[in-house]
C-alpha cells in the first residue's frame, strides 16, 4: 500500500504529556497511573503508554478487552486494568491477556470466581455515582471474601465541582477501605487529584489532565497543552465585500476578504458549534472561522495572514479549557472527537 499523508495532522507533545503526569503524580501524594481508554482520549493509547511508562508510570486503565488487546504485547512490567470488567463474552480475553478486570457487579464477581483462575482482580465499589460498581452493602455482604483484590476502586461523580458529594464519597470510601482487604486503594481521577492528597490513597487514575485538560482551577497554569490539531489550506479565495461564505450564508464579507479553505470539517470532530468562536493560527497571525463548518471543509478569514499559501498548515485554536468554554463542548469531547483522518505524530 502507498503511504499517503493526510491533509490533517495532530501534533502530540510528549514532553507536555510527561510534564502533566509528573505534576499530577506530585499532587497525588501516591502512585499515579493513567486512564488511556478511548485510544488514549483520542491521542493514541499505545503512544501515551510508551511515553508515560518510560517516565515511570506503572498503572494503566482501558475500558474494554478490545482496547487491552490492541496494546499487546505489553512492554516491561506495567499493570493494565479493564474498567468495564468481565461480561459473559469477555472470559476468553480475560483468561489470555495479561490484564486485570475491574469487577463491577455481583454477577461479574461470580463469573470471575467460576472461571477458577484465582488470579488477582480489581474491584469497583460504588460510593454514589450509580454507574458501575458494587453497592457498599453488596461489597460488604461476603461476596468479595477470599478474592485476591489488587486494587479496590471507587469513582468520584462531581470532583470537578465544589460539591458536598466529594466529602461524602471520600468518607464512604474510607469506611469501605477499613473492611475490604486489597493491596491498594484508588479513588481520584484528574479532578479528584486537585481536591488534595486526602483523595490520593495509594493510586490515582488521571485521564483528562494528562492530555491538557484543566479539570479544576487548582490545575490552572500547571497543565500544558498536549494535542495540537493542524489542517492544510486547500484553497485561498478572494471574496468581494457583501458576498457570503458557506452553507446558510451565515458569514458576510464586511470588506473585500481573503478566505482560506481548510481540509477539515465536522466529520473530523471539528463540530459546527465552533461557528462564531473558532479560529486558527498561522505564524502568530489569527484566522477567525468564517461561517458554518462543513463535513470536510471549513473557511477561515485569512485577512491578517499575508503570505499564507495553498498547502500551508494552519494550527487550530485548541486550548482545551478555553475552547470548551466557547464552544459548549466538554474538554473530553474536544479530545475524543478528533477523527481518524488526523495523522497522529509525536514530538
Ligand atoms: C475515565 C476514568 C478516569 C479518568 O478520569 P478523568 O476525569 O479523565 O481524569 C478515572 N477512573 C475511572 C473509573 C474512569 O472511568
Amino acid at each position: 500500500m502507498i503511504d499517503i499523508a493526510s491533509p490533517l495532522r495532530l501534533r502530540i507533545d510528549s514532553a507536555a504529556l510527561v510534564s502533566n503526569w509528573r505534576w499530577l503524580a506530585t499532587q497525588s501524594g501516591a502512585a499515579c497511573g493513567a486512564a488511556i481508554k478511548a485510544d488514549g482520549y483520542g491521542l493514541g493509547a499505545r503512544g501515551v503508554m510508551k511515553h508515560l511508562a518510560a517516565a515511570g508510570c506503572g498503572d494503566f486503565f482501558v475500558a474494554t478487552w478490545a482496547e487491552a488487546a490492541a496494546l499487546m504485547p505489553l512492554a516491561g512490567d506495567v499493570s493494565l486494568s479493564v474498567l468495564h470488567g468481565v461480561g459473559a463474552s469477555d472470559m476468553v480475553a480475560a483468561r489470555t491477556l495479561p490484564a486485570r478486570p475491574v469487577l463491577n457487579s455481583l454477577d461479574q464477581v461470580a463469573r470471575w470466581r467460576e472461571s477458577g483462575e484465582g488470579r488477582p482482580c480489581d474491584v469497583m465499589v460504588d460510593t454514589g455515582m450509580n454507574r458501575l460498581g458494587l453497592r457498599p452493602e453488596e461489597a460488604l455482604g461476603g461476596a468479595l471474601e477470599g478474592l485476591k483484590i489488587e486494587t479496590l476502586l471507587s469513582h468520584l461523580a462531581s470532583a470537578d465541582e465544589d460539591s458536598e458529594q466529594n466529602d461524602r464519597q471520600l468518607a464512604a470510601f474510607r469506611a469501605l477501605r477499613e473492611r475490604i482487604p486489597a493491596r491498594r486503594y484508588s479513588l481520584a481521577n484528574s479532578a479528584g487529584i486537585c481536591l488534595g492528597s486526602d483523595y490520593g490513597f495509594d493510586l490515582t487514575r488521571p485521564g483528562l489532565a494528562l492530555y491538557g485538560g484543566v479539570p479544576r482551577r487548582e490545575a490552572d497554569g500547571a497543565i500544558r497543552q498536549v494535542a495540537f490539531p493542524e489542517a492544510r489550506v486547500l484553497q485561498l479565495r478572494d471574496v468581494p465585500a457583501g458576498e457570503t461564505v458557506g452553507y446558510g450564508a451565515t458569514w458576510t464579507a464586511a470588506r473585500a476578504s481573503r478566505i482560506a479553505i481548510a481540509n477539515m470539517g465536522y466529520a473530523d470532530g471539528y463540530l459546527r458549534c465552533h461557528s462564531g468562536s473558532g479560529g486558527a493560527r498561522w505564524q502568530a497571525r489569527t484566522l477567525p472561522l468564517a461561517g458554518r463548518v462543513s463535513m470536510d471543509l471549513v473557511a477561515f478569514d485569512a485577512g491578517e495572514a499575508d503570505g499564507l499559501g495553498e498547502g500551508d498548515w494552519i494550527a487550530l485554536d485548541y486550548d482545551l479549557p478555553e475552547v470548551a468554554a466557547r464552544s459548549g463542548l466538554s474538554q473530553y469531547e474536544l479530545l475524543t472527537g478528533l477523527g481518524g483522518r488526523f495523522d497522529r505524530y509525536w514530538i
